[in-house]
C-alpha cells in the first residue's frame, strides 16, 4: 500500500482537491474547481507543471472532479498508485468521534445529519457520491470536523435548554475545525519536543472561519463552535457568540424570516457586518489608513479572542502554550499582540520581535510561563494521514 491519498473537499459550488503522501506530508498536486453551477466556472491544477488555470463552464460536483482527473492526466503527477480518497466531512454528530470508512450505512448516517448542517453536509455528501462513481475500486475515508470534539464532557456541551431538544433533536455543542485543532496540537508538542499527552493547550484557529479549543493531554475539553459553525469568535462573515434574543427581535421588529436572520448572521456578519470586508489584510490596511470601522473590527475580533482564552485558562487550570494558526493567526502580529495584552498575571509575555518575524515558530519571551506559538494548520495532511491509519 502506497501512502498517496487524494483528499476531497467539496463545498456547495466548489471542489478543493490535493494529493498528498500521508506520511511525509508533501502534496504532489493540487486544485480547486469553483463557481460549479454557474455560467462560466475556473479550474486551478498545481503540479509537476506549475500552475494551470483553465476557464469552463462545470455543470456539477461530477463535471468538477472529472476535470481534476483530466487535470491529473494530461499535467500530472499520475494517479496511478493512489491508496484511498480521504473526504471532508463538516458535521458527524455525536455517531462520529473518529473517521469512517465509506460504504452506504456511512452515506446514510451523514445524509441524517444534514438538518443539523444543512449548508455542508450536502455538498460533502455529493462530492463522496462522485468519487465513489469514478473510484470505485479504492477504499474511501470520511474525517468529520466535528470528530475530534467528540471527547467534550456534557458539562461542556451541554446547552441549557429542555431535554426534548436535547433528546429528540441533537441540539448541543458539536464544535468544528477539528482536523485543525488536532494536526496544530501536535505540532505544537512535537516542535517544543514535549509528550503531547502532557499538555495543556489553547489552541486559536483564525482563518475565515475561528473557533478556539481548549486541548488537555491532546483531548478537546471544550471548543467555542457550537451546534454549527456559528457559535464563539468574531468570524469572515459570521457573528460568533450573540445575545440568542436578537433573532426573535428581528423576526419581530424587522419583519425578517427565519431564513434572512440565518444568512444575515452567517454570510453579512462577522469583520464584514463590522467594517463591510471580511478579508483581514484589506481590513488591515484600512485601519492603518485611520478608518474607525476597521479599527472597531479589530478591536471586537481581538477583545472576543482575549475572553475564550482567559475562559480556556480557566477550564484547563494551567496552560503550557497558546497556538494561533490559519490564515490570521499566522499571519497577523497585531492580532496576536492585541489578544494577548494584559495577560502578564497568566504568564504570558509574547516577544515583539519575535511576534512580528514572519516565520512560525516561539514568539513568546523565554521566561513567559506559557509558550505562545504560531503553527501553520495543514488539514489535508491530517485528512491523509488518519485515511491511512484508518486503512492500516
Ligand atoms: P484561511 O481561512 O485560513 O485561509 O484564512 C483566511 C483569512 O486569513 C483571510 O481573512 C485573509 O485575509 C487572512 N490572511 C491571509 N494572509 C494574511 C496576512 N498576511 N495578514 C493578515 N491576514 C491574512
Amino acid at each position: 500500500m502506497s501512502d498517496n491519498v487524494l483528499v476531497i473537499n467539496a463545498g456547495s459550488s466548489s471542489l478543493k482537491y490535493s494529493l498528498i503522501d500521508a506520511v511525509s506530508g508533501e502534496a504532489a498536486a493540487a486544485g480547486l474547481v469553483e463557481r460549479i453551477g454557474e455560467p462560466e466556472g475556473h479550474h486551478l491544477h498545481r503540479g509537476p507543471d506549475g500552475e494551470i488555470s483553465i476557464s469552463l463552464k462545470v455543470a456539477s460536483h461530477e463535471d468538477a472532479l472529472r476535470a481534476a482527473l483530466d487535470a491529473f492526466e494530461q499535467h500530472g503527477p499520475s494517479l496511478d498508485d493512489l491508496t484511498a480518497v480521504g473526504h471532508r466531512v463538516v458535521h458527524g454528530g455525536s455517531r462520529f468521534g473518529d473517521p469512517a470508512l465509506i460504504d452506504d450505512d456511512l452515506v446514510a448516517a451523514v445524509t441524517e445529519l444534514v438538518p443539523l448542517a444543512p449548508l455542508h453536509n450536502p455538498a460533502n455528501l455529493e462530492g463522496i457520491r462522485v468519487a465513489r462513481r469514478l473510484f470505485p475500486d479504492l477504499p474511501q475515508v470520511a474525517v468529520f470536523d466535528t470528530a475530534f470534539h467528540q471527547t467534550l464532557e456534557p458539562a461542556a456541551y451541554t446547552y441549557a435548554v429542555p431535554l426534548a431538544w436535547r433528546d429528540d433533536h441533537g441540539i448541543r455543542r458539536y464544535g468544528f475545525h477539528g482536523t485543525s485543532h488536532a494536526f496544530v496540537s501536535a505540532e505544537a508538542a512535537r516542535f517544543l519536543g514535549r509528550d503531547l499527552a502532557e499538555m495543556n493547550m489553547i489552541v486559536l484557529h483564525l482563518g475565515n472561519g475561528c473557533s478556539a479549543a481548549a486541548i488537555r493531554g491532546g483531548v478537546s475539553v471544550d471548543t467555542s463552535m457550537g451546534m454549527t459553525p456559528l457559535e464563539g469568535l468574531v468570524m469572515g462573515t459570521r457573528s460568533g457568540d450573540l445575545d440568542p434574543a436578537i433573532h426573535a427581535h428581528l423576526v419581530r421588529e424587522l419583519g425578517w424570516t427565519v431564513e434572512e436572520v440565518d444568512r444575515a448572521l452567517n454570510s453579512a456578519s462577522g469583520l464584514k457586518g463590522l467594517a463591510g470586508a471580511n478579508d483581514f489584510r484589506e481590513l488591515s490596511t484600512r485601519m492603518e489608513a485611520g478608518d474607525p470601522a476597521a479599527q472597531l473590527a479589530f478591536d471586537v475580533y481581538c477583545h472576543r479572542i482575549k475572553k475564550y482564552i482567559g475562559a480556556y485558562y480557566a477550564v484547563l487550570g494551567t496552560v503550557d502554550a497558546i497556538v494561533f494558526t490559519a490564515g490570521v493567526g499566522q499571519h497577523s502580529a497585531p492580532v496576536r499582540a492585541a489578544s494577548l495584552t494584559g495577560l502578564d498575571r497568566l504568564g504570558i509575555q509574547l516577544d515583539p520581535a519575535r511576534n512580528n518575524a514572519t516565520t512560525p515558530g516561539t514568539v513568546s519571551t523565554d521566561d513567559s510561563a506559557v509558550t505562545v506559538l504560531v503553527i501553520p494548520t495543514n488539514e489535508e495532511w491530517q485528512i491523509a494521514r488518519e485515511t491511512t491509519t484508518l486503512l492500516r
